[in-house]
C-alpha cells in the first residue's frame, strides 16, 4: 500500500507528519495495526510519526539523515533510536533478529 498526505503545513490535516494519520490510513487499508511495526525513515518528523501510532522507530543516514541524526541525539523521547547507513542495512539488520 502506497500513502502520502497532498497536504500543506496550513491546510490543517491529520496525515502530515510529526502527525500519525497516514500509518492510520495505512492501518485501515491493510486491516492491520501498525503497534509495534518498524517505522524507518530519515527525518524525526518520520520517527516521530510513527511513534505516536506505538510504532518501534530507526533512523538512516540517507537523505536527511545525517542532519537528522544530530537531532535525534538529544530528543527527548527517540534518542534511544537505532541508526542505520541506509534502509537495506537495516533490513539485514531487522531478519538478522528473528529467531
Ligand atoms: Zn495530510
Amino acid at each position: 500500500h502506497i500513502a502520502f498526505c497532498p497536504h500543506g503545513p496550513d491546510d490543517g490535516c491529520d496525515c502530515r507528519k510529526p502527525l500519525p494519520g497516514l500509518i492510520h490510513q495505512i492501518e485501515d487499508a491493510l486491516k492491520v495495526s501498525a503497534e509495534g511495526a518498524w517505522i524507518v525513515g530519515d527525518s524525526i518528523r518520520d520517527l516521530e510519526a510513527g511513534a505516536a501510532a506505538g510504532c518501534k522507530t530507526a533512523l538512516v543516514r540517507t537523505g536527511k539523515g545525517e542532519k537528522s541524526e544530530y537531532k535525534l541525539t538529544s530528543h527527548p523521547t527517540l534518542a534511544d533510536a537505532p541508526v542505520f547507513e541506509d534502509l537495506a542495512t537495516f533490513v539485514d539488520w531487522l531478519i538478522a533478529q528473528q529467531p
